[in-house]
């Protein structure tokens, strides 16, 4: 049976921008990988609308390979953390029961990124996940400076399918830079990949990890 990986992101887009050449990287290796987003209402300057961003989403779940997508029907900025939503995780871990799980980090400036950590750490309780980690938050959320990666994962082979998810999001890709952001993704991945000696890789803050993960 196929090792599973489940993506916890607050919002379309936030994984493939983090992780999405690890995501990538995994399935080629025989992982199962489903992503799960926690908002499905949008209000944005951008008019796009909540099915616009969805469909999106799919798209980019395409592009890398992802079996299956999720939405949860939390507003934008909104997200509760709370009873309710943790056990609707829950039930999808029951369901799923995946090796991994990567979410965002605790210290992530995004109040919504902030929930979607805690709901990582509350449904990995008791060691039912063997493989808990949080992605890197993107340079401008103010925070960036309290991660402290410890896993380093070469995306030398998967950097192109990453860019080409994010540009999937159409509604978003233009508005936070367009090729711009596509630069400075790149240029990230690329510092990280100096930190381990290869061309590009995406780095993670490691929660809890056993030797399944390879
Ligand atoms: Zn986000």
């Amino acid at each position: 049976m196929n090792k599973k990986m489940l993506v916890i992101s607050a919002h379309p887009d936030d994984m493939e921008l983090e992780c999405g050449g690890t995501i990538a990287k995994f399935i080629s290796k025989g992982y199962d990988a489903y992503h799960l987003i926690l908002t499905s209402k949008y209000v944005d300057k951008a008019s796009s609308s909540s099915l616009q961003r969805q469909n999106e989403a799919y798209e980019a779940a395409r592009i890398l390979g992802i079996k299956e997508v999720f939405f949860f029907e939390y507003s934008d900025s909104n997200i509760p953390l709370d009873g309710d939503i943790i056990s609707k995780v829950d039930n999808l871990i029951d369901r799923l029961k995946p090796d991994t799980l990567i979410s965002h980090h605790p210290f992530d400036s995004h109040q919504d990124h902030k929930v979607a950590a805690e709901i990582m750490f509350a449904v990995s309780r008791q060691g039912r996940i063997s493989n808990v980690l949080s992605g890197s938050p993107l340079p401008y959320r103010p925070n960036i400076f309290a991660f402290k990666p410890q896993l380093f994962i070469d995306i030398s082979g998967t950097i192109d399918l990453k860019l080409n998810a994010i540009r999937a999001y159409k509604s978003q890709f233009e508005r936070y830079g367009g090729e711009l952001l596509i630069e400075r993704i790149e240029a990230m991945a690329k510092y990280y990949g100096w930190a381990i000696g290869c061309e590009y890789a995406e780095c993670f803050e490691v929660i809890r990890m056993d030797d399944s993960l390879w």
